[in-house]
């Protein structure tokens, strides 16, 4: 893929329609070279999608549950046939290394999909309490308001939980990677999904997504990005008191408890860079705190090093996503202790050399401040009791990591840590476990049967 990518047309009511507002370019954050030329929506384009959704509403909300799940199952073998050309748009507009492009940006959010078709046939819609029957029912239109991180995955755990539980949509994907949400509208499309179930209008936060947010005929917004956006959109839903679901940022954790083997510490540190520098750092769990023993510092510092030099531009690390994000992140690399050694960096595109503070003051801004690129800072704990109110001490709540040789105690001192999410020992990724936020880190839950359930109303029918 070398050419020019144009997309002239947004996706709405089963159609493709083109954008009048004016196009957007962009940019290859690899090359630094324009990649691709978008259609952006027109107020009055953003409005035929939400009536369209309208419309769609209910039919698809009164279409039987397993043939909600057989319309998924269809759409992922339409994205797993396609899986080499999703992997390349978003290596193209997000800059990922190709075999990352297609394992984290592509295999995961499919697994996701799987999950949530099986989920959702799973589903307890109807209860009973007394004389009374629950009913749980589709919320009506959702408005999906995506960042540019996991370009397919943000969509992906917004829209399909919306989509099983019986709503329709109309997305926004970020500006900055839109190529991959216009490859989605034509997965949709050759999905066979009814027209006006998922719509797609391109264009800025400032236009789209807060006209999104204020229409009265959007009756929920899921929004994944930053928490400065989290709280603007929360204040603009309240005005129609809409329902949110809010994804935002971190500053997660990984806690090295005192009873770890040399063995585990060694595994502990290695996941852990890995896992901060990830995406180059940008995702939201990143595990960008290292909390452990104070006596294992040395220790802690040689085998952090020795895993930071293991990511190099073009296989393990890509660029950051813009110039404005280098420079966002190099204002958090001042002077201190970096344990890390430099690296040298291609002549174009928006790396960074992923770097190591050891010895972090716990209350510094490099401590406390989502910086979402690769930059790791290590901390010590006098005790384990330490170890946790240090995790603890951030205005972030969304995921963390606990090493123990004590499994029997793990989900005891996980419980002790105020976030969303903490993977045991390494722990893999679960595609059906909830997925959100403590603090300010979000509201609601995306992801699996809680994914389906943060869209639903409850209705109580007494007999
Ligand atoms: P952002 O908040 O700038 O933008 C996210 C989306 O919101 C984009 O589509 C943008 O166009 C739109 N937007 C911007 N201003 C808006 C407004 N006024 N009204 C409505 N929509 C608006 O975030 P970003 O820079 O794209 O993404 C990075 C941030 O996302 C980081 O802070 C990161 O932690 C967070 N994030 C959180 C999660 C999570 O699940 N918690 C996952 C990934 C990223």
């Amino acid at each position: 893929m070398t050419d020019l990518l144009r997309e002239p047309a947004l996706y709405i009511d089963g159609d493709w329609v083109p954008g009048t507002a004016e196009d957007c370019e962009v940019e290859n954050p690899a090359t630094e070279q324009t990649t691709g030329v978008v259609a952006q929506a027109s107020p009055h384009e953003v409005e035929g999608a939400l009536e369209a959704a309208h419309r769609a509403f209910a039919s698809w909300s009164a279409t039987p549950v397993a043939e909600r799940a057989d319309a998924l199952r269809r759409l992922h073998d339409v994205i797993a046939e396609r899986a080499e050309t999703f992997a390349e748009l978003i290596n193209r507009e997000q800059g990922s290394p190709p075999p990352l492009a297609r394992k984290l940006h592509v295999d995961v959010p499919l697994s996701v999909i799987a999950q949530t078709a099986a989920a959702v046939e799973e589903f307890a819609f109807r209860s009973r309490i007394g004389n009374s029957v629950i009913i749980r029912e589709p919320v009506g239109v959702v408005a999906a308001i995506t960042p540019w991180n996991l370009p397919l995955h943000q969509i992906i755990v917004k829209v399909v939980p919306a989509l099983a539980a019986g709503c329709t949509v109309v997305l926004k994907p970020a500006a900055l990677t839109p190529l991959t949400a216009f490859e989605l509208a034509r997965a949709f499309d050759a999905a066979g999904f009814p027209a006006g179930v998922f719509n797609l209008v391109a264009g800025s936060g400032r236009d789209v997504g807060e006209q999104l947010t204020k229409s009265p005929l959007v009756d929920h917004v899921s929004f994944t990005g930053s928490t400065a956006v989290g709280r603007r959109i929360a204040a603009m839903a309240a005005e129609t008191l809409k329902g949110v679901t809010l994804e935002l940022g971190g500053k997660s954790a990984s806690v090295v408890l005192s009873d770890v083997s040399d063995e585990r510490l060694a595994t502990a540190v290695k996941v852990t860079v890995a896992n901060c520098y990830l995406n180059g750092g940008q995702t939201c769990t990143a595990l960008s705190r290292l909390i452990v023993p104070a006596n294992r510092l040395p220790q802690v510092e040689q085998l952090a090093a020795a895993a930071a030099a293991k990511f190099q531009p073009g296989t393990r690390l890509g660029p950051l996503i813009s110039a404005g994000q280098r420079k966002e992140v190099e204002s958090f690399l001042t002077p201190g202790k970096v344990v890390s050694s430099p690296l040298e960096l291609p002549d174009r595109g928006y790396y960074v050399t992923p770097t190591v503070y050891s010895d972090v003051d716990p209350d510094s801004r490099l401590a406390q401040e989502e910086i979402f690129g690769p930059v790791l800072s290590i901390m010590t704990a006098e005790s384990d009791d330490h170890a946790i109110e240090l995790a603890n001490n951030s205005i972030y709540g969304l995921g963390g990591a606990l090493w123990t040789d004590d499994t029997d105690r793990a989900t005891e001192w996980s419980a002790r840590i105020r976030t969303g999410q903490v993977d045991v020992n390494g722990a893999p990724f679960n595609p059906r476990a909830p997925f959100g936020g403590y603090k300010q880190s979000g509201i609601g839950r995306e992801i699996g049967d809680y994914g389906i359930a943060d869209v639903l109303e409850i209705k109580a029918v007494q007999l």
